[in-house]
């Protein structure tokens, strides 16, 4: 993960905008930049060529903040820097009013923006809901510093896949990229979101190509797998997907194309 935000360039962009029917979203930028092909696995030359012939690869990171059942809910947090929060508070949300925060995966461009700068909590009342087996990898396996110094700034509870974690939003298996990284499947009033995570982070290959995997994926195969699985269930059911990698909004309607997918 590190190599993806070395090889950013900086640009702080905030946008706001509703998306996804009735379900009010907004996404948060926290960065954009470019990343290099060699980061890919599983993909031929040809093949990073016809997709990204200057041989660099849009990146960016996302958050998003969604109300759900007239909750406002924050999934994932960015890097630690602010820019999150910054986006937060041009859409007229205080961070400090922010009571939930849903994690995807603790990898440092999602739980990073959990801290500010002088190394306090940058959600002063909120409640951070991690996957269990998440937790179990980062906390008790790796004993990674900078995780469980973020974690314990706050109360924090962990969840199984397929627990209705809130009213409305029930978590799914999309481990592989990391071993407890988890989806939301949100659904209000008839309308239907997932938060995706980080099961695409080069769309333009690895849409039409699932089996392009990266080198941070933990597990590239289980990898694969779940990014099958949601590109297969919203193509399916015509959910929109939202990305934390995904190309601004980060909010993509996806179908079947080929042995792929393509957005439409
Ligand atoms: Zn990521």
């Amino acid at each position: 993960m590190t190599r993806i935000i070395l090889a950013l360039i900086i640009s702080i962009i905030v946008s706001s905008c509703s998306f996804a029917g009735s379900i009010e979203t907004i996404p948060l930028i926290d960065r954009q930049g470019e990343s290099d092909t060699s980061l890919l696995i599983n993909a031929s030359d040809s093949e990073k060529e016809e997709y990204f012939p200057d041989g660099e690869m849009p990146s960016q990171i996302l958050a998003f903040y969604v109300k759900v059942q007239g909750q406002g809910v924050l999934f994932d947090a960015g890097l630690q820097d602010g820019n999150i929060t910054a986006g937060l508070m041009k859409n007229g949300i205080n961070p400090s009013d922010v009571k939930t925060i849903l994690i995807t995966h603790l990898h440092p461009d999602h739980f990073g923006g959990l801290v500010n700068f002088s190394g306090k909590a940058s959600f002063l009342n909120a409640v951070v809901y991690v996957s269990a087996p998440e937790y179990d990898y980062w906390v008790n396996e790796l004993k990674h510093k900078p995780v469980i110094s973020a974690l314990s700034l706050y109360q924090v509870h962990t969840f199984q896949y397929g627990d209705e974690v809130l009213p409305g939003i029930r978590a799914v298996d999309t481990s592989g990229h990391t071993p407890g990284h988890a989806s939301f499947f949100i659904e209000e009033g008839g309308e239907k979101l997932i938060i995706a995570g980080d099961i695409l982070h080069f769309p333009e290959i690895q849409m039409p190509h699932p089996e392009v995997s990266v080198r941070y994926d933990v597990d590239p195969v289980k990898a694969e797998q779940s990014r099958r699985f949601i590109l297969d269930y919203a193509a399916w059911k015509d959910i929109p997907i939202a990305g934390m990698h995904i190309t601004p909004p980060g909010i993509i309607r996806v179908r079947k194309s080929g042995e792929g997918y393509e957005t439409y």
